[in-house]
């Protein structure tokens, strides 16, 4: 047996078993090794049962006395109860609910360990343990006897019936079969980080030494732990600094800066771009002048101008006779695009086209057609670029809005469209350090750090429900004055059919009882491309005042005379998603609101909603966010393409990322020996590469 051997060799687990264990992504040996348990209990204070207190928590050695499946006048409870005696002669009582299969294994005359919370039974007038830990310590493989009680022991997540108590069971019984393994990472970055050597890590971390310290352990930070987590982060940043090196030594298009571009730049420009837009264009400039495919990802929080830079890469790709493609994660927000690109580019005479899914076929087969033969500079879609009939006339700049929609994959569908073109990744909110690392960490980072000038920052207020007329003659205030407005309801996953009667329902309420006098708008997923066109450009022009949306505007729209953002049921966002639609206001120069509705919140509901009533920076916003929600939630979405990590855990584990992020470039840049280089890149594809979405390394 070695680490690769599958779990199907391994005396205890059969097909069920393994079907099991497959679910949860653990097929090897190695995996089975590598799964952490999620917390550790201390079970090493032995008691003789005399000496017991209700209250305290205890491990007891004990002898079966009397088992018995209690009869009860409700049918079937399934409960057993049993007493226990040792050596100071009390007895203890002990009782399982839903536990009829306990008869057949807690048999009178056994000796056990019971571990458990101790009680005080007014039924009995004894003292019980309810649902305890036990181990048979008579039992026939003396080798396990131990394992669950009397020491400190690791608690699994439990898959289908495979209990934490199996889980311990079958890692030990490996443990005990396998020959120490040899240890993977390399020997300097073990010395320098005095990390401890892996095979004695391993047992550490499923069977911790007696007199280890519990507060460390639950803390995941033993040395032990600590190398465990660094060794799965430090392959993961290996492999994404060996893909960027690939990257930068890939040939790609060398684009050129001269002064017919920078002269074409200024014309477009509609106003001074800010400090931080010019220090990101100079960041992107030089990455498309290289002979190198440019990877970079563009952060930048809501109306930071984004689009702005944007414009600006893709005028240096077409003046050099190259076509620019903008991936939009929805319809309207590919729609909003076009409209302000092709506003931006008028008067430089470029064609900006339209792909999306709800065009006619008609209409899609016309700009396919347009666009292989080079008419069009620029095409903005969805994921109706990624189709295999589209092509292109010579492809230079990929440019993703990314809105977290879209994964590594589709990244690469895209880029097979051409020989090796520069890719831009913007991304509609600010992501934590921690993701951008990981989930970007193949690509150059761009911040833009700095707001359009003259920006008021956007006033935030919760309200509750029953507070919502004030809410209305606020707005009314607001409209009085000329100005607009957006009521939002969110749609949770599968619930779009709900979000949208609510607002159609507030649609109707607010048209026809609250403001009959006032033009407003309804938009949601399920209208056409032409009707939510035909929609936002009513809202554009001032004609609807009030736009009643579910969630469809959440990204890119842009109408700087609206100043009121009303949430419903704001509680059920995201805070990354909040601020971003808080971010749909605040684009003018009149001071603007973004007012949270909700209903009576919990404490963690309105931890959240206060951290966007006091503050507007989307990097805090995102790190709150993911904090509080962890990372799978953070993006909304499940295929939020995170790395399915083992035992590293993203937020508890920020400096551990960071110092492997660290060690892991110095090792790729400089390895102490092509040779330890290369078992290292040996060892990440073998190992790391199909679980870390790494598609190829070195
Ligand atoms: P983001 O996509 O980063 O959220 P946008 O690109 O949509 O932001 O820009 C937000 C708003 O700010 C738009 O109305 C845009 O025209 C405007 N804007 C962008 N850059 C500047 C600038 N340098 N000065 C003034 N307004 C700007
Ligand atoms: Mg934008």
């Amino acid at each position: 047996m070695d680490l690769a051997t599958p779990l199907t060799y391994v005396k205890g687990i059969g097909p069920p078993r393994a079907a099991v264990l497959e679910s949860k992504g653990l097929r090897t040996v190695e995996d089975l090794l590598t799964y952490a348990p999620f917390r550790y209990e201390d079970r090493t204070n032995l008691k003789p049962v005399a000496q017991l207190a209700p209250g305290e928590t205890a491990t007891v050695i004990a002898e079966v006395r009397t088992a018995r499946l209690a009869a009860f006048e409700r049918k079937r409870l399934g409960l057993f109860e049993a007493t226990f005696r040792d050596g100071s002669g009390e007895t203890l009582l002990a009782k399982w609910f839903h536990a009829e299969y306990l008869a057949h294994v807690l048999e009178p005359g056994l000796k056990v360990a019971l571990f458990g919370k101790v009680e005080f039974d007014p039924y009995s007038g004894r003292l019980v343990m309810l649902h305890p830990e036990y181990e048979i310590l008579s039992a026939a493989d003396e080798a396990e006897a131990g394992l669950h009680t009397g020491r400190i022991v690791a608690i699994y997540e439990a898959a289908g019936k495979i209990t934490t108590r199996v889980f311990r069971t079958l890692i030990h019984r490996v443990l005990e079969t396998l020959k120490p393994v040899p240890d993977p990472l390399p020997e300097t970055v073990r010395r320098r980080l005095g990390l401890v050597e892996r095979w004695a890590a391993i047992r550490e971390l499923h069977f911790p030494a007696p007199g280890t310290d519990l507060r460390a352990l639950n803390a995941f930070r033993t040395p032990a732990q600590f190398r465990m987590i660094f060794e799965e982060l430090f392959w993961l940043e290996c492999g994404l600094a060996l893909k960027r090196r690939k990257a930068r030594l890939r040939e790609g298009i060398a684009f050129e800066l001269n002064d017919r571009v920078r002269e074409k730049i200024k014309q477009m420009l509609p106003f001074k771009p800010t400090a931080a837009q010019k220090r990101v264009l100079a960041e992107i400039a030089r990455d498309m002048a290289a002979p190198h495919p440019m990877n970079r990802l563009l952060q930048g929080d809501v109306g930071s101008g984004k689009t702005l830079v944007a414009a600006e890469a893709a005028i240096i790709a077409i003046e050099n006779g190259y076509q620019v493609v903008v991936l939009a994660p929805t319809e309207i927000l590919a729609g909003q695009h076009q409209y302000y690109f092709k506003q931006l580019f008028a008067r430089l005479g470029y064609v900006v086209a339209l792909l999306v899914g709800s065009m006619s076929a008609r209409e899609k087969r016309q700009a396919k057609r347009l666009l292989a033969e080079g008419k069009i500079q620029m095409v903005v879609g969805t994921h109706a670029l990624l189709e295999e009939d589209v092509a292109f006339h010579r492809l230079g700049l990929v440019i993703i809005d990314e809105q977290h929609r879209f994964g590594v994959m589709q990244r690469l569908r895209l880029m097979e469209k051409a020989a090796a073109p520069d890719v831009l990744v913007m991304t509609a909110t600010p992501i934590p350090r921690t993701l951008a690392l990981t989930l970007y960490g193949d690509l150059d980072t761009s911040i833009l750090d700095e707001l359009p000038p003259g920006r008021k920052p956007v006033k935030t207020y919760h309200v509750t429900e029953d507070r919502i007329e004030q809410v209305y003659s606020f707005l009314a205030r607001e409209i009085e004055k000329g100005r607009q407005a957006y009521v939002v309801y969110p749609v949770i996953e599968e619930s779009e059919t709900r979000a949208l009667k609510a607002a159609e329902q507030m649609y109707r309420h607010l048209s026809e009882v609250v403001f009959p006098g006032v033009k407003i708008g309804l938009l949601h997923g399920r209208l056409g491309a032409e009707e939510k066109e035909a929609v936002m450009t009513a809202f554009k022009q001032g004609e609807i005042r009030i736009l009643v949306s579910t969630t469809v505007v959440e990204v890119g729209v842009d109408v700087p005379n609206a100043t009121v953002m009303v949430i419903e049921q704001a509680e059920r966002f995201g805070l990354a998603q909040l601020h971003q639609l808080r971010g749909r206001v605040g684009r003018g120069a009149e001071q603007s609101y973004c007012i949270l509705v909700t209903g009576k919140l919990n404490e963690a509901a309105q931890e959240r909603i206060r951290t966007l009533v006091e503050s507007t920076d989307g990097f805090k916003i995102a790190e709150a966010d993911l904090r509080l929600r962890g990372p799978g939630e953070f993006f909304g979405t499940r295929q939020s393409g995170l790395p399915a990590f083992r035992l590293a855990n993203i937020i508890r584990d920020q400096e551990i990322l960071e110092l492997a992020r660290s060690e892991a470039e110095a090792f790729v840049e400089q390895p102490p020996s092509p040779e330890e280089l290369r078992r290292a890149v040996a060892y990440i594809r073998e190992h790391w590469q199909r679980r870390y979405g790494l598609v190829q390394v070195g």
